[in-house]
């Protein structure tokens, strides 16, 4: 299994206790296939985690070991939070953080949905 240097999977990780219920969450969005919910150190004016529900340490993971069912309804889950927010125009930016070098520091996949202001380039 791609695991990015993370390890396996740690069902203690915040994010499974988070789906869980273990741990409270300002919650955006659920659905079978996804929960999201506002980021606890908003690094934009809108700041949103998008997780799957199944156990997948990172997208190298999710990618590869995911079913098509679970890939496809995440995606569209991510579009719609977007889309609920009201964050289509003027647009938003999504960022998956991956394994060591991608500085992820949860190990269960995750897309940060940033957006509510203009972001400006990514890396200078
Ligand atoms: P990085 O912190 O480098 O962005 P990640 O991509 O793993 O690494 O992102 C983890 C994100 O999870 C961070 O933006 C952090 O603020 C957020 N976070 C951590 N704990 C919680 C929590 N309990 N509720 C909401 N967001 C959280």
């Amino acid at each position: 299994m791609p695991v990015s240097g993370l390890g396996p999977y740690d069902d203690q990780n915040i994010f499974a206790r988070i789906l869980r219920g273990e741990i409270p969450c300002r919650r955006a969005y659920e659905d079978e296939h996804a929960l999201a919910f506002h980021d606890i150190a908003p690094q934009a004016p809108a700041h949103v985690l998008v997780i799957p529900k199944g156990a997948y340490v990172s997208f190298a993971d999710f990618s590869a070991t995911a079913s098509e069912a679970e890939i496809a309804g995440f995606f569209r889950a991510v579009g719609r939070v977007a889309r609920e927010l009201g964050l289509e125009q003027p647009g938003y930016r999504l960022l998956a953080n991956t394994g060591v070098h991608g500085g992820q520091e949860v190990p269960h996949f995750h897309v940060h949905l940033f957006g509510g202001a203009g972001l400006g380039p990514m890396l200078d």
